[in-house]
């Protein structure tokens, strides 16, 4: 049945309406136009709230969300030792629970920032088998978002095929799915013997794409330098693992011809500042990937959930990078997340980003009250220094109503909350 949200300023990613309607019917977007011409009945009266499209994040860790606030012995000298000292510590330790609340607090914090769809990249070693499922059932079936899921395959304690064996049979399943799909998930090339990449090689053969993880410390490309004689992108080149809409996350340390080789055959960077600025392992150079005609989407690594600082770290980063104020501009912004969107696209197969007949109804109402003139032009302007930091009043995915007013509506979010505590409690316990 077809309902009316009313009365609400309306970025429509083509153009700014002071004060508009949308009508949506099943999944979709059916109409959208000035309050003044609509004459029919308002389901819901937005009271000038700000409606937008929806947010895609285009590289997360759901399994991360219970280390928040954990302590455990850590002294890393380097990337690598990051992850032997913290994440590959806390992957071990999750099992179907773990995975379940992990997904739901996840769902929670992205519900309430506006985001819709995620890219994320899982790990849970000692539970492998039937991880993505559960995911996806906590993330889509039960929260109402969408999800694109892999498992990482890496070699770090000897091969992993069952988590080859996951990505594929989850792949498989989710195919023809608008709200759920797969990739061939990889850790980083430099957790990854050959034998494994030929492996990967012949089950993607050329057509299914990968999500992995690239330069994202400096090991990973030396590792590749000094023990397969080529640099990354060329390695997985050499196995033909450069696939139209795979997700290279990071690759802040590549260099130009691995840019290029990137985007020639359709692949998305996704950069995650605020994640590398964390780990100290450096930051991404979107000035290289532009002149590298690559398409650059943004993630979060699995830290924090609001797109703000996302947003904040990435330019004030390439600032800082090029000591050059104006090396990153809103309409920079507006191209990264465009791309977010076409990601989406292409993945699960809709039309994703506007607020327009014929898109999905994924929208965002902002309480947002500007303080000075919005228009189409200086839409950005008003995103990046004041929309991202109010709060999200309502979120509907598919049409379909996930949050009114700051309530999640699929779920009892108190009582995620507070199966979580208890644990998180019992899973620190064990590290
Ligand atoms: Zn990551």
């Amino acid at each position: 049945m077809a309902y009316t949200l009313g009365n609400a300023m309306i970025y429509t990613g083509d153009k700014f309406i002071d004060k508009g309607y949308i009508t949506v019917e099943g999944e979709k977007i059916v109409d959208v136009g000035e309050m003044e011409l609509f004459h029919g009945y308002m389901e819901r009266d937005l009271n000038g709230r700000l409606v937008m499209p929806a947010w895609v994040n285009a590289h997360t860790h759901v399994y991360s969300t219970l280390a928040l606030g954990m302590s455990v012995e850590f002294h890393p000298m380097s990337f690598t030792q990051i992850l032997k000292q913290l994440w590959w510590k806390l992957d071990k330790s999750l099992g179907v629970e773990e995975i379940q609340i992990s997904a739901m607090i996840a769902a929670a914090n992205f519900i309430h920032n506006g985001i819709a769809t995620i890219f994320d990249h899982h790990s849970s070693p000692n539970y492998i088998k039937g991880s993505l499922g559960i995911l996806k059932n906590a993330i889509v079936d039960l929260a109402g978002m969408r999800g694109v899921f892999c498992f990482e395959t890496s070699d770090r304690d000897g091969t992993q095929m069952e988590a080859l064996e996951e990505n594929v049979n989850f792949y498989e399943k989710s195919k023809s799915d608008a709200h759920s799909s797969g990739m061939i998930g990889l850790h980083a090339s430099f957790t990854l013997s050959d034998r494994t990449l030929e492996r990967i090689s012949e089950i993607c053969n050329g057509k299914i794409p990968i999500h992995v993880h690239v330069a994202e410390g400096l090991e990973d490309e030396l590792d590749s330098i000094n023990n397969h004689n080529m640099r990354i992108i060329e390695r997985f080149d050499h196995y033909n693992l450069l696939i139209e809409n795979s997700i290279y996350a990071h690759c802040i340390h590549v260099n130009n011809e691995e840019v290029r080789m990137i985007s020639k055959k359709g692949g998305f960077i996704v950069v995650n500042p605020q994640s590398n600025m964390n780990n100290a392992v450096g930051i991404p150079d979107l000035a290289k990937f532009k002149r590298g005609d690559a398409k650059v989407a943004l993630g979060n690594d699995g830290f924090g959930f609001s797109p703000a600082f996302d947003f904040r770290l990435l330019a004030l980063s390439q600032k800082h990078l090029n000591k050059d104020s104006l090396a990153f501009s809103s309409s920079d912004i507006k191209n990264v997340v465009d791309n977010s969107y076409e990601l989406a696209t292409n993945h699960l197969k809709e039309r994703f980003g506007k607020v327009k007949p014929g898109f999905v109804a994924d929208i965002s109402v902002v309480d947002y009250k500007p303080a000075t003139p919005i228009t189409y032009e200086n839409f950005y302007d008003h995103l990046f220094f004041g929309i991202t930091e109010a709060s999200v009043n309502s979120l509907y995915v598919a049409g379909k109503p996930i949050m009114i007013d700051g309530e999640i509506k699929t779920f009892d979010e108190k009582e995620i909350r507070k199966i979580s505590q208890k644990m998180a409690k019992n899973l620190w316990k064990k590290l």
